[in-house]
């Protein structure tokens, strides 16, 4: 990353006591366009596609919805002392074409889109979408930084085989992933998961493909410290890749979602979870289905804006 030793300082958003906060530019946090910069150290792009979905639609509407939720976003973090876009250049690379109608070219395009934007930016944090998204997300980190360890934050361990016969939806990226040997699965895990199954085998079949699982009631009992003390451990020193799945978080705090799953994280445990992961390699992320049409009161945009603010931070910490 430039951050450090940037030559140029970062361009940042307008400033706030000039444009206030409600206006301006309608990228994330007010931050420069990727086209407006010459090179970024973190992109954010969008990827308007539900089409993977299981019950609820609408995350393709997550990133407009997510954009209008980082508005408020101010420069400096005080838990983790650092000002991210004042440290990095970040910028917002617009949104992903994908076709609504063919997932596998969705995917394709996701994957061609993703590769193309790492020769202009170091990382990447995507905005879903649904979690089908991942899967060549992944493909494209995995080119770039070879087997990850995923750090997946989910109600649900989204390593089915196939639904209806298909085998790219947004319950099975990462049976997909593991198949195709993009994760380093001896060192990823599941944090959060909570929901009905369809029987016990599928957890069975879950830890058989080598990932662990930090649940939600293993956070409730022991604490977030020792939830951040296992990922800690698993992962190890590998290039981390996060995939945050809004859902995670309790409908209380993320009603906005296609599959909500009632006894969840708040988003101040997610925050703090987040916050233990810094000085960690993290080379990538994406934040997943944010459906707004189910939200109330920009709760679930709000807390996926965070999120992401959450995760520029613990860029910004590696920088420097
Ligand atoms: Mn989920
Ligand atoms: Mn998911």
């Amino acid at each position: 990353m430039n951050g450090g030793g940037a030559m140029h300082e970062p361009l940042g958003p307008p400033d706030a006591s000039a444009v206030p906060r409600f206006a301006g530019p309608a990228t994330f946090a007010r931050l420069p366009r990727l086209d407006q910069v010459p090179r970024a150290d973190v992109a954010v792009l969008g990827i308007p596609f539900d089409s993977g979905v299981s019950y609820r639609p609408g995350a393709r509407f997550g990133p407009e919805a997510v954009r209008a939720g980082s508005k408020l976003l101010r420069p400096y973090h005080p838990a983790l002392d650092v000002a991210p876009w004042s440290r990095l250049q970040v910028a917002d690379a617009g949104d992903a074409g994908v076709n609504p109608f063919d997932i596998e070219e969705a995917v394709r395009t996701v994957h061609n889109e993703a590769t193309e934007l790492y020769t202009r930016a170091e990382h990447l944090v995507t905005i879903g979408g649904d979690h089908t998204i991942a899967l060549p997300l992944l493909r494209a980190a995995h080119a770039r930084y070879g087997p990850v360890a995923l750090v997946h934050f989910d109600a649900h361990l989204d390593t089915w085989d196939t639904y209806f016969g298909a085998r790219y939806t947004h319950g099975t990226p990462f049976r997909r992933a593991s198949e195709e040997g993009l994760l380093a699965l001896e060192r990823s895990a599941h944090v959060g998961i909570r929901n009905s199954l369809y029987g016990a085998r599928d957890l069975v079949a879950d830890r058989e493909l080598g990932f662990a699982a930090v649940s939600t009631l293993d956070i409730a009992r022991r604490g977030v410290d020792e939830a951040v003390d296992r990922v800690r451990e698993r992962v190890g020193d590998l290039p981390i890749y996060l995939s945050i799945d809004i859902d995670v978080l309790d409908p209380v705090h993320a009603p906005g979602t296609g599959t909500p799953e009632p006894g969840g994280l708040t988003t101040r445990e997610l925050q703090m979870i987040l916050h233990g992961l810094v000085d960690l390699e993290i080379v990538g992320a994406d934040v997943v289905e944010v459906s707004p049409a189910y939200d109330h009161a920009q709760l679930t945009a709000l807390a996926a804006a965070n999120v992401v603010y959450e995760l520029l931070g613990l860029f910004a910490l590696r920088a420097r």
